[in-house]
């Protein structure tokens, strides 16, 4: 059960002076703050300006109802910007059927067109706005987070979000439209990483590889124990290699977004593949 309040925000504009999106993007925009979708590992409770203790994390949702109204306002700043959506929520978390304040957002941000967009999410609800996402053309890049082949282990970490079937069908459409997309294994969770190369490899030109971090926030450490022999520092970073080999045209870091195998190429091949994303994204991208 998710408590959900309508707030009135007084600023939609996060500037990325420091840390780790600074060098890869001059703002972020969350529409949401809390996240419903309460994955056992989201770092987000980390960060210091969190309303709410670590237990309660997914147990609340604010709703930025006037999101839409800030982006018109800053406007002159967002224009020819660099905006990372969803740093600190999934955009389509199930609020979002009610509240559309994700579309709301994208519907301004189209007529002040950042230089630069990435949006994250976990959620097939995306599939929605395809139409209104193709108008961003090659300025967007999406990320949909696939971080298992295994839909048991993403109930067992993420139980609140939607499954990794319906995660591909959303990369599938993305493709389908030409829209600029990446997979996101960020945290890479347990996993058979030959099914989960074989599953996301039709759709996507690049991938994104991190591990699971920030302990300190974790509410599940018992899943940590329960499959640590995956987690093994060298057995989990060996993984991380293995599914990055997998994708040859790219920097051999498994942290840093890969493209593809010359055969897996899609959206056209260069067109999408001259926008890429910054070594720098190589923290735990959640939401
Ligand atoms: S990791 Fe992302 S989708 Fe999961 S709870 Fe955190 S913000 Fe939401």
């Amino acid at each position: 059960m998710v408590t959900v309040n309508e707030i009135t925000a007084s600023s939609i504009l996060t500037p990325q002076r420091n840390g780790s999106l600074s060098s890869g993007y001059d703002f972020t925009i969350n529409p949401y703050l809390g996240c419903g979708f309460a994955c056992s590992y989201c770092y987000v409770p980390k960060f210091p300006n969190a309303r709410h203790s670590l237990p309660e994390w997914g147990g609340w949702l604010e709703v930025k109802m006037n999101a839409a109204d800030l982006i018109q306002k800053d406007r002159t700043r967002i224009f020819g910007s660099r905006i990372f959506f969803g740093s600190a929520t999934d955009p389509y978390q199930y609020a979002e059927l009610e509240y559309g304040i994700t579309r709301q957002c994208l519907e301004m941000l189209v007529k002040y067109p950042p230089k630069r967009l990435t949006i994250h999410t976990r959620s097939h609800l995306m599939i929605r706005d395809i139409e209104l996402l193709k108008q961003f053309g090659d300025t967007l890049s999406v990320g949909v987070s696939i971080t298992t082949d295994s839909d048991a282990i993403r109930q067992e970490f993420e139980p609140q979000a939607p499954s990794i079937y319906r995660r591909l069908e959303l990369l599938k459409a993305l493709k389908n439209a030409g829209v600029n997309a990446f997979a996101s294994l960020a945290p890479l969770l347990p996993t058979n990483a030959d099914r989960l190369i074989e599953l996301i490899s039709p759709y996507v030109s690049r991938v994104l590889i991190d591990e699971a971090r920030w302990p300190e926030v974790n509410r599940s450490p018992e899943l940590l124990d329960k499959y640590a022999d995956f987690f093994e520092h060298e057995s989990y970073q060996a993984t991380m290699q293995k599914i990055a080999r997998a994708f040859p045209q790219k920097r051999s870091s498994h942290r840093a977004i890969a493209a593809p195998p010359s055969s897996h190429t899609h959206h056209g091949g260069s067109a999408h593949g001259s926008h890429k994303e910054p070594l720098q994204l190589k923290l735990s991208l959640s939401a």
